[in-house]
C-alpha cells in the first residue's frame, strides 16, 4: 500500500528576542510523563520556543493585576478578568481565576493526546472572560465604565503583538448603559502532539511513538518520521496568534493577506490557504538561519523526514500581526513562490478558544 508522502500537521507558535516563550509541562507530568520520559522530545519543544522567541523582539506589557477600575465622582466600575486555556492532555477548559504574567513572556501548556487521522498536533491561543461590577450613582456610571475600559485595555492588550480577542458588552446601572470593548493580547496558550500515531484508538506505547516521531532537534530527521521540532514550531505560531487571533482575522481576506510585510516578502498578497488559517501549501521563503529556501512553517502540512525552520515569510506574517522582527526587513527578492506537487494536503485547523 502506498502511503501519502505528506502529511500531517501542524498548527501554532512563537516569540521574540526579548520575548520568552515558557512551556509548561505540568499537565503532562501529572498524567503521562511523556516529556520527562523523553528528554529529547522536551528539548525539541524548548528549542522551538527559543527559536520563535529569538526571531521576534517585542516588548509585551506585564500583567500584574486582573482587576481594573474606573472612578467617576462617587461611582466606580470594575472589570475582573480570568483567562482560560485547553488542558493539553484531556482537552478540558482550564481557568486561571487570578491571572498575571511577566513582561515579554508567553506561557504554553504542552502535552500529548490521541488525535485521529493525520493530525500531528494542535495549538491555539488561550481565551478570557471578565466580570463587571460597580457601585455609586447611575448618572456617573457611563464615564466610570469608560475609564475602567481604558485602564484594562492599557494592560491586557499587552502593547505590541496581536490582539487575540475582544470582549464587548453593555452594563446597565439604573437605566444608564455603559458600553465596553475590552481587548486582550497573547498571554497563555495550549499545544499538544498526537499520541495515537497508528490510529488504533488507544494511546501508543513509547516504543511505537518513537517509530512515528523524530525527537532529536539537533540531528537530521530520520526517514519516515515526523519532526517534533517542526510541528512544535508550527503549533507555537498558532499559539501566538497566527490563524487564531482577532488581528489575524482582520488581515485575512479569503486567500488574500492584507498585511504589507508578508506581501512584500512573498511578492503577492495571495498567500493564504483556503482554510484561512495557514499559508498556501508550497509557498517557499528563505530560512532566517541560513538563507536556504524552504516551505513556510505556517503551511498546513509537513512531510516525513523533513525539518522546517522559520522563514522570512513566517516572520513577516508575525510582523504584520504586530510582533517586531529581530532582524532587518527581508528583501522582497529573497523569496519566491514555488508550487510543490504530490503533497497530500491535510488541513489542520488550530484550536481557537475565546
Ligand atoms: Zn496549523
Amino acid at each position: 500500500m502506498i502511503k501519502p508522502i505528506a502529511a500531517y500537521l501542524l498548527c501554532i507558535t512563537t516569540p521574540v528576542m526579548g520575548l520568552e516563550i515558557k512551556v509548561d509541562y505540568s499537565h503532562d507530568e501529572a498524567i503521562d510523563q511523556f516529556f520527562s520520559s523523553n528528554p529529547e522530545a522536551q528539548q525539541a519543544v524548548e528549542k522551538a520556543a527559543a527559536d520563535l522567541g529569538n526571531a521576534l523582539s517585542n516588548s509585551m506589557t506585564e500583567v500584574n493585576t486582573d482587576f481594573f477600575s474606573g472612578t467617576n465622582g462617587n461611582t466606580q466600575a470594575n472589570f475582573d478578568w480570568w483567562w482560560t486555556y485547553l488542558n493539553p492532555v484531556n482537552g478540558n477548559t482550564e481557568t486561571i481565576a487570578n491571572p498575571s504574567i511577566a513582561s515579554d513572556t508567553i506561557v504554553i501548556y504542552a502535552g500529548t493526546r490521541s488525535l485521529s487521522g493525520k493530525t500531528l498536533g494542535q495549538g491555539g491561543a488561550g481565551g478570557a472572560g471578565v466580570q463587571i461590577s460597580g457601585s455609586g450613582f447611575p448618572n456617573e456610571w457611563i464615564d466610570a465604565v469608560d475609564i475602567a475600559e481604558a485602564n484594562s485595555n492599557a494592560v491586557m492588550s499587552r502593547g505590541t503583538g496581536p490582539l487575540i480577542g475582544r470582549i464587548s458588552g453593555a452594563a446597565n446601572f439604573g437605566g444608564y448603559v455603559g458600553q465596553y470593548d475590552l481587548d486582550f493580547g497573547v498571554t497563555v496558550g495550549n499545544l499538544w502532539f498526537d499520541a495515537d500515531t497508528d490510529n488504533d484508538g488507544s494511546r501508543d506505547s513509547d516504543a511505537v511513538l518513537a517509530t512515528a516521531w523524530h525527537y532529536d532537534a539537533y540531528a537530521p530527521v530520520a526517514a519516515g518520521k515526523f519532526d517534533l521540532y517542526s510541528v512544535a514550531l508550527h503549533e507555537m505560531m498558532h499559539v501566538i496568534g497566527a490563524g487564531t487571533s482577532r488581528t489575524w482575522d482582520q488581515l485575512a481576506n479569503g486567500t488574500e493577506w492584507l498585511g504589507t510585510e508578508a506581501a512584500l516578502v512573498a511578492g503577492t498578497a495571495n498567500i493564504l490557504e483556503s482554510d484561512g488559517h495557514h499559508t498556501l501549501p508550497g509557498i517557499q521563503s528563505v530560512r532566517i538561519s541560513d538563507g536556504v529556501l524552504q516551505e513556510t512553517v505556517l503551511a498546513p502540512t509537513i512531510a516525513p523526514g523533513i525539518r522546517k525552520e522559520l522563514t522570512e515569510l513566517d516572520v513577516a506574517i508575525l510582523t504584520d500581526l504586530g510582533y517586531l522582527g529581530a532582524s532587518a526587513v527581508p528583501e522582497p527578492s529573497s523569496s519566491i513562490l514555488l508550487a510543490l506537487s504530490g503533497i497530500a494536503l491535510v488541513s489542520r485547523r488550530s484550536r481557537r478558544v475565546l
